[in-house]
Formats: C-alpha cells, structure tokens, sequence
C-alpha cells in the first residue's frame, strides 16, 4: 500500500543535530532535516529555533519541505539561555511580525516558562500576545505559543494564536473553544519519556490525557517530536504515543487522528485551510511510502515501511507542479 510521506509537525532543525561538533548554522539544520527524511518525513513544521537558517530548505536540494517560525520570541530570562530572541512585551508584536516576514510562515512565542519560585508564570500579558497575533495574521502568516499552564493556554487561545504546543494544563473548556476556533495541537508526547524526570516537567505526564480530550472534542492534533529535545527522526514514535494515549483509532481513510495529523494526506481545520503555511493538504511533495498494509489497520504500516520514494525520485511532483508559496510577502 502506498501512503504519503510524514509530517513532524514539531521539530528543531538547529538544535540535537547529528553535524559534527561547531558546524555552522545551514549544515546542522540541513543534516536534522536528512535524518528527518530518512524516517519518512517529507514536511517539518519548525516552531521556532535559535536561528533563521531552517528558511528556505525544501525539495529542491532533496529535503522534507519545511515550514519555520524563525527565532523563539521570549522575554528576557524566560527560556533556555542563549535559545531564544528575547523580546520585552511592548516589542513583541513588532519582533512577532517580524519573524514571521523572515520565515514566510510562522512565528512563535514562548507563552510561559517556570519563574524563580520553581513555578510556571506567563511570559507575557494577554493583551500584547492577542496584538502579536494581529499583526501576524495581518502578514498572512500564523502564530504558535509554547504554553504548558492552564493560564497561558487561555491567554494564546483568547489572542487567536494558531496552535498550542504542548498544552499539558487544557482543560475542557480550552479543547471546546480551540475546536471551534480550529487551534490545532502539537502534544509532541514523545519527548515526556525523556524528560518526565526532569523538575517541573513532571507535568509532562498528564499530556497525554490533554492530547486524548483534545482529540475527542475535535480539535487538530499533529504529530510533532520537538525533536531538538530528542533526536530528529522519532515521528513514527509520536504517532505510536498519540495511539497510546487513546486518540481514535479511524477504520477508513483518512485515519486515525494520530497519523492523519502525521501525514500528508491530514486536513487542517476550516479556519487553518484559509492560510497556507500548513503542510498539510500538499499534494505537491507527498512521495509514497510503500507499506505493508493499511495504516488504519495496524500501526506497523506507518512504523515499518517497506521502501520509499525519494523526493527526486521521478514521481514527485515537478517544481511546476507546486503550490504557490504562503501568502505573505
Ligand atoms: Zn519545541
């Protein structure tokens, strides 16, 4: 069975890359999108890095079309040191719409961070994040927020933000409003393993609780690794976490949410299909993958490919073929 190529929705091509030690900027994001390929994926959505040298890859020079929101935007202290642009909050909606033009895409905020009492606190107003959003949207590209607490869930969801990341704190009513603002979330579950250990992180492990309420009340939800954190290539072991959780299982194609959202062939929501930064509903760089069976039937068709399509191989789509590139200028 042919299915398409996979989406990370999540990942950070500067950061866990597999370059060898001080390679520049454009050689460790080129070498984690290559050990992204070579797991199946063909589309990156990149919410941020610690630069802009993800812009422009793509399958032009053999690599999973990527879509990245330029530099993380924080405040001052409020991130890994040295990760991040760090913005106070009179400035950010001009450094949002700023990075958004640079990356043609997204841009990204870093909604909330643990405080010096060990306790995650918002980074910044809600009022400034929802002038963020507006401006963003005004370029004609979209907006995502790292968000963990229920408070800065709420503030992203209020200021219109496109997606929430992580979004271990939702609660009922936050899936209710994103399902019907079409707010996607990127649980990214994979990581909780790795870091459930780790301090406040501990949280990490009502995620998938968050991404099972999510999903039952129809809200998007995408695969991504946050590879960076982990290394790139694990999609095929998020999409096997989101199953864990308890997303549904489909019985026809499209199918279920976890791989619908890790595929190409997944739909964004109706508000989500008005943009067109999401790598999703592309026909034009979906190379096949050749699995074993139907992805709605066992797990091990997305998890076990038996070969893949190369983007240069002759079935992909000419560069003609292409859609127009997001709309923003
Ligand atoms: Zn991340």
């Amino acid at each position: 069975m042919l299915i398409p190529g996979l989406v990370d929705a999540h990942a950070h091509l500067g950061l866990a890359s597999p370059a060898p030690p001080g390679a520049p900027p454009e050689e460790r994001v080129r070498a984690s999108a290559r050990a992204q390929l070579d797991a199946g994926v063909l589309a990156i959505r990149e919410p941020g890095g610690p630069d802009r040298a993800s812009a422009g890859i793509g399958p032009h020079e053999g690599l999973p079309r990527t879509f990245t929101a330029g530099r993380f935007l924080t405040p001052p202290g409020s991130y890994f040191p040295g990760l991040a642009r760090e913005v106070a909050a009179a400035d950010l909606p001009a450094a949002a719409e700023e990075e958004a033009r640079a990356s043609g895409a997204w841009a990204k905020v870093i909604g909330d961070w643990v405080g010096p009492d060990g306790r995650l606190r918002a980074n910044y107003p809600a009022e400034v994040l929802a002038e963020a959003a507006r401006r963003v949207h005004a370029a004609g590209a979209r907006i995502a927020v790292h968000a963990i607490s229920a408070a800065a869930i709420e503030a992203a969801i209020e200021a219109g933000f496109d997606s929430i990341e992580h979004g271990i704190g939702l609660r009922d009513d936050h899936v209710a409003a994103m399902a019907t603002r079409g707010i996607a979330l990127v649980p990214t579950l994979v990581i909780t393993s790795s870091l459930r250990q780790v301090g406040w992180w501990m949280e990490l492990g009502l995620a998938p609780v968050a991404a099972r309420l999510a999903a039952e009340a129809g809200v998007l939800v995408l695969a991504g690794t946050d590879a960076g954190m982990v290394p790139h290539g694990m999609v095929r072991q998020e999409i096997r976490c989101l199953l864990e959780a308890g997303l549904p299982q489909g019985s026809r194609w499209p199918p279920a949410r976890g791989r619908r959202g890790a595929s190409w062939g997944c739909r964004a929501s109706r508000r989500a299909r008005r943009r067109t930064s999401w790598p999703t509903r592309t026909t034009h760089a979906a190379p096949p993958r050749c699995s074993p069976g139907h992805p709605c039937a066992s797990s091990t068709a997305v998890s076990s490919p038996r070969r893949r399509v190369e983007p240069s191989h002759p079935t992909s789509p000419r560069p003609g073929n292409w859609p127009p590139p997001p709309a923003i200028c």
